[in-house]
């Protein structure tokens, strides 16, 4: 197995900021050609996803929705004042898996990979393994 920790800033508190870049630059270093490539997120304010990279409406959508499902105060209890992130990166996921084919992640025509953030702006790690 091949592993790696990438590293990925992010900008705003909430945002959906596209990593298929650095997964791609990561199989090229590796010479992955053929494999599963399993993506792994090592926090618990943020989380991953796969969606539409085409119509960036798409990534304010799903913030916005989400931020109706989890308001951000809701008489929370946990002390540092950020439970609607941590509720948020749990309803995403902290873990992909993306086939690799011809040395590239085998995504749909208007896929891309996100990483979802809740709590930033960070620096946030990326376990990217095959
Ligand atoms: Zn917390």
């Amino acid at each position: 197995m091949i592993t790696e920790l990438l590293k990925v800033r992010t900008h705003s508190n909430t945002e959906f900021n596209e990593i298929t870049d650095i997964v791609s630059l990561f199989l090229k270093n590796n010479k992955i050609d053929t494999g599963l490539c399993h993506i792994y997120i090592p926090h618990t304010t943020c989380g991953i996803t796969i969606n539409e990279n085409a119509d960036p409406d798409v990534k304010r959508d799903m913030l916005m929705e989400l931020g109706k499902i989890v308001p951000l105060s809701d008489g929370y209890r946990h002390i540092e004042g950020n439970s609607a992130a941590h509720i948020k990166a749990s309803l995403m996921g902290f873990n992909i898996i993306v086939p690799v084919v011809d040395g590239k992640p085998a995504l749909g025509t208007w896929q891309g990979i996100y990483l979802c953030e809740f709590d930033g702006p960070r620096n946030r790690t990326v376990r990217v393994s095959i």
